[in-house]
């Protein structure tokens, strides 16, 4: 499968290759005839976060509420943006720790009320008791649409305690798990989630975080660390080292494996196709086999209002408290953004809410991990 490879922000346009769409064909289609967006990839609510991670450094922002939108703010921001939000059927509300945010209801509830097909993912760290409670009340307002919650589990206790930088942590998110999974007894609106960030210090054990997922009736799911200035603000370090992918090629064979034969080889094919991006990803960071529309399809909203075209790519488009979504949309930075995109310049990313939308979309790859998948039982196809 051709990939793209990617280069620096700097060097984008010299790296647009053969058979590529032109930069200047893309700025000017793309100025005059910018899509609507189908997905706000990541609205962060808050960097507030009562973790202490190693592989991220929100948590150590100062003053991170100094200037974040309030409930009035959000609500005249998707009032009066509704226009240009009129396609947006599906929102990951992201933090920081987004349950840090007492009123993380009343934001699902407004944004249901302007955009009431969407439907909503959110990821925790699982550390607040008070996160089911507060979802069964986000459940409430939603009217039966779908509600994803992720909660994100790094390895068996010791090391998850160890990454998170809390003690308790594992036993906080276990507990979390588990009434998030009674809770979906309840609520069949409800999908349920355990996310792993797989890191050097933690790769032997996601067979174990997969089981336990398994237990309490929760798909899993997986992601590299990424690096992001505007977001993780974590900077890039060396490659993952190659036993990284060595170590959890085994594991990820067999929860492939294990999800075809309860899904069916059809509704597990995305999650095959993921799986495997994201262990090239950890081969080669460079490397990516998809293209992206993020800017075109997607943006990332940040806590104070500004909008981005996902959270890796520091190419600020505007702040939607002060100037209208539909103006940043058409504007020459939204256009310079989709050309450095399409042309293999942006730091590139495998992570689920970037990269599910076009796996979906790229019929020929899906084709191809479902013929391995058929074709290598024994390996789900992933090589
Ligand atoms: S990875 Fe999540 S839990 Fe950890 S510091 Fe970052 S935002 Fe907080
Ligand atoms: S989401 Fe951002 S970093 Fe990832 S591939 Fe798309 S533009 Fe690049």
């Amino acid at each position: 499968m051709a990939s793209i490879r990617r280069q620096a922000p700097s060097n984008a346009t010299s790296a647009i290759k053969p058979g590529s769409r032109s930069p200047l064909h893309a700025t000017k289609r793309n100025e005059t005839h910018a899509p609507r967006p189908t997905t706000i990839s990541n609205f962060a609510v808050t960097y507030r976060c009562n973790g202490r991670c190693k592989t991220c450094n929100i948590w150590k922002m100062e003053n991170p509420e100094h200037g974040e939108m309030g409930i009035d703010d959000i609500q005249s921001l998707f009032e009066s943006n509704r226009d240009i939000l009129g396609d947006v059927g599906s929102i990951q509300l992201t933090g920081g720790e987004p349950y840090m945010r007492g009123d993380l209801p009343e934001i699902v509830s407004t944004i249901h009320h302007h955009l009431p097909r969407c439907t909503f993912w959110i990821p925790t760290n699982g550390m607040l008791p008070e996160t089911v409670e507060m979802t069964a009340e986000i459940l409430e307002t939603l009217d039966g649409r779908s509600l994803g919650v992720s909660v994100s589990i790094d390895g068996g206790e010791k090391t998850h305690d160890d990454l998170r930088g809390i003690e308790g942590s594992h036993r906080n998110a276990v507990e979390t798990l588990e009434g998030l999974s009674h809770l979906r007894g309840e609520h069949q609106n409800l999908a349920l989630s355990v996310g792993m960030t797989v890191a050097q210090e933690n790769c032997g054990e996601m067979l174990e975080v997969a089981q336990l997922a398994k237990r309490f009736g929760a798909d899993f799911t997986f992601r590299p660390v990424n690096h992001s200035e505007i977001y993780y603000r974590n900077p890039v370090e060396g490659p993952n080292p190659a036993f990284v992918a060595d170590r959890i090629l085994p594991a990820i064979r067999e929860i492939g494996r294990d999800l075809q034969r309860r899904k069916g080889l059809r509704a597990s094919t995305p999650t095959l196709r993921y799986m495997q991006g994201a262990l090239d990803y950890i081969r080669d960071p460079r490397d990516r086999s998809l293209p992206c529309s993020a800017a075109s399809d997607s943006f990332f909203l940040d806590p104070y209002g500004n909008v981005y075209p996902c959270i890796f790519l520091d190419m600020p488009l505007g702040n939607a408290l002060e100037k209208p979504l539909h103006e940043m949309w058409r504007s020459r930075e939204a256009a310079a953004a989709r050309r450095i995109i399409g042309g293999g310049g942006c730091p590139n990313c495998w992570v689920e809410c970037e990269t599910f939308r076009e796996i979906r979309r790229d019929v020929r790859g899906l084709i191809s991990a479902a013929l391995r998948a058929l074709l290598h039982p024994s390996t789900a196809g992933i090589s």
